[in-house]
C-alpha cells in the first residue's frame, strides 16, 4: 500500500506539473490566423533559419492560400566546422567557403520547395556570414566595404543573388532588403529578434525593425528566436509531442503561439533535414526546433532592455562565444 501510495503521489505531482506547464503555454495568445490574402515574408539570416523558425507557419500559410516569400541575407559562407566536415579538410577558407555557400543555397531552394515556396519568391542577398552586425553598426555609410575574414570577399559574389557585385556595406544591404519589401509588400514579416544570441540574427533583427518602422509597417513584424540561450531548446532531440518553450533570451517579450498539426510537423521536419550540410554537423539541435508549437513575439526585445536594438554591445556579446552561435 505504501509503495502504491507513493506512486500515486508521484503521478499526481507529475500531473500537476504537466497541467502547470500546459497552462503556461495556454497563457500565450494565438498568432493571428493567416488568410488567403496575406503575403508573408520570412527574413532568414542563413539558409536553414527559414525552416527552423517558421517551417510550420509557412506550411499553414501555403495551405490557407497565402503568398509566402523568403529572403536569405547571407548564404552561410562563414561556417568553418560545416566546411571542414563536408569537405574533409582541416583548414577551409576562401573558395572552399564560397563553394559551401553555393551548396547551402541549393539546399535552401530544396527546403523552400518542400514548403511550396516558388522559386520566384526566393531571394538570396549573398551578404557575408558573420558580417551583418559590422555592416549594420559600423560599415553602414562608409565608402570602405567590410571584408570577410572567412572568404576574403568584400562584395556579393554569387550570381544567383539579387544584386551581384553589391558592396558589403549596410547601405547596399538596406537597398536590397528594401527592394524585396517593395516587391513582396508583406502583410506579415517574420524576422529574428535582436535578442537572438547569434550576431547575424541580432543584426538582421535590428535592420528589419529599423526598416519596417521607417515604412510605418512595424505592426506587421513578428520576431522569432533560434539561438535562445545555452541549452535551449531542451531536450536537444526530436520531440514533436512537446510545445516549444519560451527561450531564456526571450523572457518578457509578447509571445504568440501557432499550433502545428501532424502534416505541418512532417513538412517542417523534411524542410529542416533538406539542409543536409548543416544537419551533418548539428542534426539533433536542428530537430529540437520541430515542436508542436512555434512562437513569435510582437515585440523585438523585452520591455526595459532596449540595448540589443542599438549600437552598444548587447550583454551576451560580452560573453565568450559558445558553440550555440554556430548556425
Ligand atoms: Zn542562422
Amino acid at each position: 500500500m505504501r509503495v502504491r501510495g507513493r506512486w500515486l503521489l508521484v503521478v499526481a505531482a507529475a500531473a500537476a506539473f504537466w497541467a502547470a506547464a500546459q497552462s503556461a503555454v495556454g497563457a500565450v495568445p494565438a498568432l493571428r490566423a493567416v488568410q488567403a490574402h496575406d503575403r508573408l515574408l520570412v527574413i532568414a539570416p542563413h539558409p536553414d533559419d527559414e525552416s527552423l523558425c517558421c517551417g510550420g507557419l509557412i506550411d499553414q500559410a501555403r495551405r490557407a492560400g497565402a503568398q509566402v516569400s523568403i529572403v536569405w541575407v547571407t548564404s552561410g559562407d562563414g561556417f568553418r566546422w560545416d566546411a571542414m566536415v563536408v569537405q574533409r579538410r582541416l583548414r577551409v577558407r576562401g573558395q572552399g567557403l564560397t563553394a559551401l555557400a553555393r551548396t547551402r543555397m541549393v539546399e535552401a531552394e530544396a527546403a523552400a520547395g518542400l514548403l511550396r515556396v516558388p522559386r520566384e519568391r526566393q531571394f538570396f542577398l549573398g551578404y557575408p556570414d558573420r558580417g551583418i552586425l559590422p555592416l549594420v553598426l559600423d560599415y553602414y555609410y562608409y565608402d570602405t566595404a567590410w571584408r570577410s575574414r572567412y572568404t576574403g570577399n568584400s562584395a556579393v559574389v554569387y550570381e544567383e543573388a539579387l544584386s551581384p557585385g553589391s558592396a558589403y556595406t549596410g547601405a547596399d544591404l538596406e537597398r536590397d532588403l528594401t527592394q524585396v519589401l517593395d516587391q513582396v509588400r508583406p502583410t506579415l514579416v517574420l524576422a529574428p529578434s535582436p535578442q537572438d544570441t547569434h550576431p547575424d540574427h541580432r543584426a538582421v533583427g535590428i535592420l528589419a525593425h529599423r526598416l519596417l518602422s521607417v515604412r510605418g509597417e512595424a505592426a506587421n513584424l513578428r520576431f522569432w528566436i533560434v539561438h535562445g540561450g545555452r541549452g535551449w531548446p531542451a531536450p536537444r532531440a526530436f520531440r514533436p509531442d512537446r510545445p516549444q518553450t519560451i527561450a531564456p533570451r526571450g523572457r518578457g517579450m509578447e509571445w504568440e503561439m501557432l499550433a502545428l498539426d501532424a502534416a505541418s510537423l512532417a513538412v517542417k521536419r523534411e524542410a529542416v533535414e533538406a539542409h543536409v550540410t548543416q544537419a551533418r554537423v548539428m542534426r539533433r539541435v536542428m530537430l529540437s526546433h520541430v515542436r508542436r508549437t512555434e512562437l513569435f513575439s510582437r515585440t523585438p526585445v523585452p520591455p526595459g532592455s532596449p540595448d540589443c536594438l542599438g549600437a552598444l554591445p548587447c550583454e551576451f556579446e560580452l560573453e565568450p562565444a559558445s558553440e550555440e552561435a554556430a548556425f
